[in-house]
Formats: structure tokens, sequence, C-alpha cells
């Protein structure tokens, strides 16, 4: 599988459920150079769509399909934020044919990355190989509100992505093992290099009488990407947070920990001041845009809710 990539590099690349690539194959991301001149589909190899618990670690297998991840009584149980999560991904039909790798592998959905030939002309953005990011001095109602840190303010699609990274999960490749903290990349989307393909999602099963939860906030309730997304794990002695992981999602060109939220809850009760010093916590690093300014009151009001609920 030497010459099969995951990235915008090469003539193959792997196809799962086909959802997301297949609509980018017809976009326009492909500059004619690199657009894929052999899929690999994934969904030929056997046994890559499990959900079982080992031990204390959840494994899902690469090709469990979103609907399917939404919908295990083991999912739902113990790792709710994640089931939660699932079922809010898009439409019961993308949820059908869509995977977990396929998810967490997906493009962005930047205006300017992903129609490049509908906006008068052929744009070849940062992100492509250009030099410029188009959303900095043009319509960025849906990018970054934290900057970008490699020159790209696109935000990171996943729902499930999200999730994960509060629940502290890995991700396993053919050749090794990824923290989800180090998975993703704010230029290229992920760290997958060359023949490297996502086989497992492994989830350590988190401590009893921890709080976890996933809020999306979208424009439409059915197919629509996340304007905003947090995910918290909080770890209680009674009512006083002993250990927390708070995830944001949809404000950076990555899916974003934050440490900051994190470090103002931990040893608080929780209740409702704690919960908005949190929350405050949380945006105080925000660097909005000209038209996302929106995004961060909504940050601060779901991440308040995700803490309390
Ligand atoms: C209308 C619509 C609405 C949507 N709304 C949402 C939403 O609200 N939230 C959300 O999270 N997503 C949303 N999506 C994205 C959707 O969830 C993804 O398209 C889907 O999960 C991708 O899975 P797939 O198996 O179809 O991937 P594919 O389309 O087959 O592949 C997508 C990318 O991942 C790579 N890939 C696939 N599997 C692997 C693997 N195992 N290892 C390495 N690389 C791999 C492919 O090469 C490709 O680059 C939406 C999509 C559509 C079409």
């Amino acid at each position: 599988m030497a010459d099969v990539s995951t990235n915008l590099t090469g003539s193959a690349r792997v196809i799962a459920g086909g959802t997301d690539l297949l609509n980018a194959m017809e976009t326009g991301i492909f500059p004619s150079s690199q657009y894929p001149t052999t899929l690999v589909n994934l969904k030929t190899i056997p046994n890559l769509n499990t959900i079982a618990v080992s031990g204390q670690t959840l494994k899902i297998g690469a090709l469990a399909k979103i609907a399917d991840i939404a919908s295990s009584s083991v999912v739902q149980s113990g790792y709710s934020a994640l089931a939660s999560a699932a079922s809010q991904v898009a439409t019961p039909q993308v949820r059908n044919m869509g995977t977990l790798g396929g998810n967490l592998a997906q493009s962005v959905q930047c205006w300017y990355y992903r129609y490049p030939d509908r906006l008068g002309g052929r744009i070849v953005c940062l992100r492509k190989g250009g030099t410029t990011c188009y959303a900095v001095g043009g319509v960025n109602t849906y990018h970054s509100i934290y900057g970008g840190p490699k020159g790209c303010y696109a935000v990171y699609p996943s729902d499930t992505a999200t999730a994960l990274m509060a629940l502290n999960a890995s991700i396993v490749t053919n050749t090794r093992t990824i923290p989800i903290e180090s998975f993703f990349d704010a230029l290229t989307g992920t760290v997958l290099g060359s023949g490297e393909v996502i086989t497992e999602v492994d989830v350590p099963t988190p401590a009893s009488g921890t709080k976890q939860t996933y809020i999306k906030f979208a424009q439409r309730k059915a197919i629509d990407f996340a304007v905003v997304s947090v995910s918290t794990l909080l770890t209680m002695n009674g009512n006083t947070v002993t250990a927390a992981r708070i995830a944001l999602g949809g404000v950076a060109p990555t899916p974003m920990r934050s440490t900051a939220a994190e470090s103002a809850v931990v040893g608080q009760t929780l209740n409702a001041t704690a919960a908005a010093a949190a929350a405050s916590a949380a945006v105080a690093s925000a660097t909005p845009l000209a038209y996302n300014t929106y995004k961060v009151p909504i940050l601060k009001s779901i991440l308040t809710q995700a803490l309390l609920t």
C-alpha cells in the first residue's frame, strides 16, 4: 500500500463509506494533478467494523458505521458522549454509510477549499498548496475563532472527534497508535502518512461516577455541521470536580482541548458560578474574525450547559 495516500498527495486514496470522498472528488477539492486515479475499498477488509469492550477499553473498528456507534448499547451506557455525538452526525442515510475512520479523516468544509470553482474562478488556497487563506480577509462566518496555527482558518468538522478527544481516545493505524491530541494537523487534517490507514479507535473506559456530555450547536437540526460543539468528561467526588477533560469542536482547525476551562473547574463545587467561570476561561484566548464573533457567546453558553448537565 505504499502509494495509498490519505491526504492530498498521491494518486490513490482509500475509500470507506464514500460519503465524503466522492463528494470531495465531485466538488473540486483535488487539483487535476492530484485527482485520485485509484480508490482502494477498505470495506472488503473483514472484521474492521466491530464495537466491543476489551478489559478497560472500548475498541471500535474503523469501518464501524456511525449509525451503529450511535445505537450501540455498549457505547450508550459507558461512553454516552460518543453515542450522542454519533447520533447528531448528518442524516440517517449518511450515518448508515459513513464510518468512524472516514468521519475522523474527512475533509474540512471551508467554502474556499471545498468549492473552488463556485467563487468566480479556481481558487488554490493555502490548504491546497497556495499561499493564501482566503477566509481571513473574506467571508469567515464558519471559520476558526482560535486562529490558524498553520495559516489555515478552516474548522475541523467531525462530531465524533470532539467527543473522542474528551474521552481521551487513541487512534490505531496499521503502523502505530496515536493519542487523539496528536492525531490532527491544522493544515493537512490528520497526521496519517502515505500508506497509513486507521484500523481501530480505542477509548478508555471512564471511571465510575464520571459525567460526560456532548452538545452541538448547528443552524439546522439535521444535515448540518457544528457551528460550535463541546464535549465534557468530569470525574466527580460528590459535587466536586476532581478531574476534567473539555473538548471544543467547530471553533479551530483541529478539535481543541480547553485546558483553561479544565483548570477553572477542577477542584470546584460544580454549580452555575463554576460553570460560568470555566466557560469564560475557555473563550479568554479566542481571537474571532470579522464575521464569526457570534461563536464566542454560543461557545460560552453551550459549555456552561454541558458542565451543568
Ligand atoms: C450531507 C452531509 C452532512 C454531514 N454532516 C456531518 C455532521 O453533521 N457531522 C459530522 O461529523 N460529519 C458530517 N458529515 C461528514 C460525514 O460524517 C462523513 O462524510 C463520513 O463520516 C465519512 O465516512 P466515510 O466512511 O463515508 O468516509 P469516506 O468518504 O469513504 O472517506 C473520507 C476520507 O477519509 C479517508 N478514510 C476513510 N476511511 C479511512 C481509514 N480507515 N483510514 C484512513 N483514512 C480513511 C478517505 O480516504 C477520505 O479521505 C456530513 C456529510 C454529508 C454528506
